[in-house]
């Protein structure tokens, strides 16, 4: 999970792989046809089908930022850069992209399963929410009678739309043929077993005094024989584990399962510390 010089050098592998990317679109431009009203027809990343594109796809939904606007509704995000902390300045709408999905797709197929989302994760919908404590000390909210395929989904979503993004705050998002796999499976509402992309979510807004309002660069690690991709977002961090061979033995049921029970692990104090620490420079007490 450090920095490795191998990690480095990785990264500017995949800068660069991110800048032919660009400029293969750049030249596919012309292949483009501009529709009567001003949008772009082609290929969605979703669908694969040649259609009208929407002119903003969210990488990353609106509602994950709730917490973060301020009183004027302007977001601050922190982009990570060679380990120091870089203000990106303030944005209206969060992170989001043109041209690479079609209506369709984006408001009414990861549309609902962003307001599915929406309604569990900031709006209380779970019927059953309890704040546990296991047998280790470690505390955590169990939730259940969460829709398994639609939030399955939703967490996937993410993950793959940061992949396909060319945006710099999603560099290190690269799924290379998982990206593949996972498109289908949200274009099929397939969201696979348990352990299929598995993903945990951890907070440390029940500390308090650690800032809730920071969306940091997400990451990514190798572990053994796979990549954790670390998405912070809002004082809630998700884990995505690309093989289920990596995921902490007793972590394992603590993802979304298809009886729809899911476990938010609350981070102790010095693991906060070193997340925040690590994913966007910020030394705390
Ligand atoms: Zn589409």
């Amino acid at each position: 999970m450090t920095n490795s010089i191998e990690g480095k050098e990785s990264r500017a592998i995949k800068k660069r792989r991110k800048t032919a990317q660009q400029i293969n679109t750049a030249d596919s431009f012309h292949s483009r046809l501009i529709s009567p009203l001003g949008t772009m027809i082609g290929k969605c990343k979703l669908c694969g089908e040649e259609k009208e594109l929407c002119k903003q796809s969210h990488i990353i939904p609106n509602f994950m930022y709730q917490d973060l606007f301020d009183e004027t509704n302007r977001m601050h995000a922190i982009q990570r850069k060679e380990g120091a902390l870089q203000k990106r300045g303030y944005r209206q709408t969060g992170e989001y992209e043109k041209d690479i999905l079609c209506h369709s797709c984006d408001n009414e197929a990861l549309g609902k399963l962003d307001r599915y989302a929406s309604l569990i994760l900031y709006d209380g919908y779970p019927k059953i929410c309890e704040n546990r404590t296991g047998l280790d000390g470690m505390t955590y909210t169990y939730c259940a009678e969460i829709d398994y395929v639609q939030f399955k989904l939703f967490l996937l979503s993410v993950l793959w739309r940061a992949s396909i993004s060319q945006r710099a705050l999603f560099a290190e998002v690269q799924l290379g043929p998982h990206e593949e796999r996972i498109r289908r499976m949200l274009l099929n509402g397939e969201p696979g077993d348990q352990l299929k992309y598995p993903c945990l979510i951890m907070t440390y807004l029940h500390l308090k005094k650690y800032p809730g309002d920071v969306v940091a660069q997400p990451s990514r690690a190798r572990v053994n024989a796979g990549y954790v991709y670390k998405f912070l977002i809002g004082g809630m961090l998700y884990l995505f584990f690309i093989s289920k061979y990596i995921i902490p033995e007793g972590l394992k049921d603590f993802s979304i399962n298809p009886k729809g029970e899911m476990k938010i692990i609350h981070s102790p104090p010095g693991l906060a510390r070193q997340v925040l620490g690590n994913m966007i420079g910020i030394k705390l007490e």
